[in-house]
């Protein structure tokens, strides 16, 4: 089953696609981690990247692509994949189509996670992180024993400048301006699913096993 997943900040896309890895045993292709691993052993398309993330620019689409095609015709994704965080743009999913072509590894499905907005800036502004050991808190779904204090190991919370309720408004109309014309790109092609991300976790992996079961 060869899988694109979408989904803002805070829908749990993660979570889900972390599960999804674990119950099919199919890998999660996130290009920022195939990437680094390129530059990190020297690969050609690795050192080609390089000298752009070296300069500060994005590294050019034909790169990208190349370095997930390979990635793609390793053997751990014999039996599908997931991708995560590409394609992000109209271009990026042509070129994709046409290298999934040539492998001869179409896509199945895209699943969409979809939660109303009011609910992801809940969801993420009330995120908390310890600043010594790392353990992570939510205001209303986890909270600490005692406010402000790390349950853990007695260190400080505080709240990544990230998931201040100004930047998560702006990080949903960023991804919302990026992914809606993807989203009508593979609805137009039927390979879109959406799927209600307001349910729970297990919940929603169990509604994402349904859709997966004829891919199966
Ligand atoms: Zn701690």
């Amino acid at each position: 089953m060869n899988i694109i997943i979408f989904g803002p900040p805070g829908a749990g896309k993660g979570t889900q696609a972390k599960k999804m890895v674990d119950f099919y045993g199919i890998p999660q292709i996130s290009t920022g981690d195939i990437l680094r691993a390129n530059v990190r052993e020297g690969t050609e398309l690795g050192l080609a990247a390089k000298e752009y993330m070296d300069k500060g620019e994005l590294v050019p689409d034909e790169v990208l692509i190349g370095i997930i095609k390979n990635r793609l015709k390793e053997k751990d994704c014999e039996k599908g994949f997931i991708l995560d965080g590409y394609p992000r743009t109209i271009p990026q999913a042509d070129a994709l189509a046409t290298i999934l072509d040539e492998i001869n590894k179409p896509i199945d499905v895209v699943l969409n996670l979809e939660v109303p907005d009011e609910e992801l800036v809940e969801r993420v502004s009330g995120r908390l992180m310890c600043g010594n050991c790392g353990a992570s808190y939510h205001r209303t779904f986890n909270p600490p024993r005692k406010e402000g204090i790390c349950d853990v190991c007695g260190g400080e919370l505080f709240q990544r400048d990230d998931d201040k309720e100004e930047a998560v408004k702006n990080r949903l109309t960023v991804y919302k301006r990026q992914t809606q014309p993807l989203i009508d790109y593979y609805a137009k092609k039927s390979l879109l699913v959406s799927l209600d991300g307001t349910k729970g976790i297990d919940e929603v992996f169990e509604d994402i096993k349904a859709i997966l079961a004829k891919f199966a």
